[in-house]
C-alpha cells in the first residue's frame, strides 16, 4: 500500500476509486458509461441533485445559499468572486496569506480597487497576519482559509461587517463551519473533495446582482443558479466522483467525525516534528494547518537518507512545494491515521540511524 500525501490532486478512498472506475465501464447497470450519456439524462440529473444535496446536508447549508458545481478551477473562482461581488467603482478587501490569495488579488485588480489589509509576505507566509482592519466601505472581505503551500491555516473563521468570501479549496469538509457566515465559498475539488475538474461554489443568493456590472454568462453565478448548475455541459466524472467522496464522508459520520480524525492526524505529526531534533516546522505554531504540514530537516546533510527511507516505506508526495522547499505532508480527509503513523515511524527511525 502506498501512503499518498499528495497536495493535489489528492488521495481518494479506495471504495470511491472502485465505484468511480466501474461507472466508466457501466454506470449503475444501465449498460452505458457515465461519461457517454447526456448530462440532461435522468441518471446524471440524479447525480447532480445528489451531489448538491450532500453538500447541503454535510455543511448544513441554509436555504439562503445555493450550491453549484462549476468548472475553471479555483483559479477562475478568483475572477468569478470579484465579478459577482466587486461593485463598479467599489473596493474589495483582501487578506494575503501567500500564493493563492496573491493570485486572487491579481485577478480582482483587473476589475477594480483592491485593499490588501494584511500580508505575510515579509515572513515567507509562515504566519497568518491577524492584525488588520477592514475598510468600512469595502464591498467584501476575501481570505484563503488554508494556505496549501506554506501550511498556514486560519484557526478560526474571521468575522466581518461586509460580506465574507473564502477560497476554501484545501480545507473544505475538513472541519465544521457556519455557512451562513459566508457570502461566498469556493473550492476546487481536487484538494479535499474529489478529482480535478470541478469547483464547488456556495453562494448567498440575495447578495448577487448588486455590482452594476455586465457579467459574462459563465462567470455570472445567478445564471448558474437559474440553470441548476447545468448552464453548459458539466464535468460529469468529476462531479460523480465528488458525490461518491461526499457519500463516503457521510457514512463515516460527516464533518464532525472527520474533524476529530483530522485533529488526531495533525497532532501525531506535529508532536513528532516538535519532539524530534532532526525536524522543525515551517509554519508558525499559531498558524499550523491541519491539512498541509510543512517542515524541514534541521541538518540538510540527512536529506538523502531521509528521502531514501520514506520512499522505501512507500510514502509518496511529501516533497515541499518548489517555492518553499523542505517537506509537505498533506493529510487530507481520505488519508488514514495509519499513513501518518508510517511517516512518523520513518522520522523516528531517522533519528535512530543517524544518532
Ligand atoms: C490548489 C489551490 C488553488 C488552485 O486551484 P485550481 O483548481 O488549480 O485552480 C486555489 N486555492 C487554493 C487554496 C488551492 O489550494
Amino acid at each position: 500500500m502506498v501512503h499518498n500525501f499528495s497536495a493535489g490532486p489528492c488521495i481518494l478512498p479506495e471504495e470511491v476509486l472502485q465505484k468511480a472506475s466501474e461507472s466508466v465501464k457501466d454506470f449503475n447497470g444501465i449498460g452505458l458509461s457515465l461519461i457517454e450519456i447526456s448530462h440532461r439524462s435522468k441518471p446524471f440529473i440524479a447525480v447532480m441533485d445528489n451531489a448538491r444535496s450532500l453538500v447541503k446536508e454535510l455543511l448544513n447549508v441554509p436555504d439562503t445559499h445555493e450550491v453549484l458545481f462549476l468548472q475553471g478551477g479555483a483559479s477562475l473562482g478568483f475572477y468569478t468572486a470579484a465579478f459577482n461581488f466587486l461593485k463598479e467603482n467599489g473596493k474589495g478587501a483582501y487578506h494575503d496569506s501567500g500564493t493563492w490569495s496573491s493570485k486572487a488579488i491579481k485577478e480582482a485588480k483587473l476589475l477594480g480597487h483592491v485593499d490588501v489589509v494584511a500580508s505575510g509576505k515579509e515572513n515567507g507566509y509562515s504566519e497568518l497576519m491577524l492584525d488588520y482592519s477592514i475598510p468600512s466601505d469595502a464591498d467584501f472581505f476575501h481570505f484563503t482559509s488554508n494556505n496549501t503551500i506554506y501550511g498556514a491555516q486560519w484557526q478560526t473563521i474571521p468575522t466581518s461587517e461586509c460580506p465574507l468570501i473564502c477560497d476554501m479549496s484545501s480545507d473544505i469538509f475538513s472541519r465544521e463551519i457556519n455557512v451562513s457566515d459566508f457570502a461566498l465559498i469556493y473550492a476546487g475539488a481536487q484538494k479535499n473533495m474529489g478529482p480535478a475538474g470541478t469547483v464547488l461554489y456556495i453562494v448567498e443568493k440575495e447578495l448577487l446582482g448588486k455590482t452594476g456590472r455586465n457579467i459574462p454568462s459563465y462567470l455570472d453565478l445567478s445564471v448558474h443558479i437559474e440553470k441548476d448548475s447545468m448552464f453548459n455541459t458539466p464535468p460529469v466524472f468529476a462531479i460523480y466522483t465528488s458525490m461518491l467522496m461526499l457519500e463516503w464522508l457521510k457514512n463515516l459520520g460527516g464533518v464532525k467525525a472527520i474533524e476529530l480524525i483530522n485533529n488526531q492526524k495533525a497532532e501525531l505529526l506535529y508532536n513528532e516534528i516538535d519532539e524530534n531534533p532532526l525536524f522543525k516546522g515551517y509554519a508558525h505554531v499559531n498558524s499550523r494547518s491541519k491539512m498541509n504540514v510543512t517542515f524541514t530537516l534541521t541538518d540538510a546533510s540527512f536529506q538523502a537518507k531521509f528521502d531514501e527511507m520514506w520512499s522505501e516505506a512507500n510514502i509518496n508526495g511529501i516533497k515541499g512545494h518548489r517555492s518553499v522547499g523542505g517537506y509537505r505532508a498533506s493529510i487530507y480527509n481520505a488519508l488514514p491515521l495509519s499513513s501518518v503513523q508510517a511517516l512518523v515511524n520513518v522520522m523516528k527511525e531517522l533519528a535512530i540511524v543517524t544518532a
